[in-house]
């Protein structure tokens, strides 16, 4: 198993992490097989879309309006349930099959790490069978 740790940035924040998991498929010598990619984070996501800049400005504005500010009981313990309502709903992992080596993703199709309560430092797990 690979263990990526990814930085982010922003409170909330797609992070295309496309490359570090094609590099993890390579470092696993599994030429037919599946690539799962996990983060085990209550605030955190993996998701497959497209990377185009207007486009993940959309996934922001609409994570927002998705899960709005609002009188949440998890916000008096801990100032967060927006986050993790959000990575329950986007889900926290992803699968894709490896032919000939390689992710056979499609030709728009990207992994992003969804961050929900950032910034801070993520981990994703990749494990290639
Ligand atoms: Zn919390």
């Amino acid at each position: 198993m690979e263990n990526i740790n990814i930085p982010t940035r922003n409170s909330v924040e797609l992070v295309d992490i496309t490359a570090k998991i094609e590099e993890a498929v390579r470092k696993s010598g599994v030429t037919e097989g599946i690539c799962l990619v996990f983060t085990p984070h209550t605030t955190t996501a993996v998701m497959v879309n497209e990377n185009e800049p207007n486009l993940k400005k959309d996934f922001v504005a609409f994570f927002k309006k998705f899960v709005p500010p609002g009188d949440y009981a998890h916000n008096e313990i801990d100032d967060n349930a927006e986050a993790h309502l959000k990575s329950a709903c986007v889900g926290q992992d992803c699968s894709i099959p490896i032919v000939k080596g390689e992710l056979t993703l499609g030709t728009w199709q990207q992994v992003f790490l969804c961050e929900f309560d950032g910034p801070r430092s993520r981990t994703v797990y990749v494990v290639c069978k």
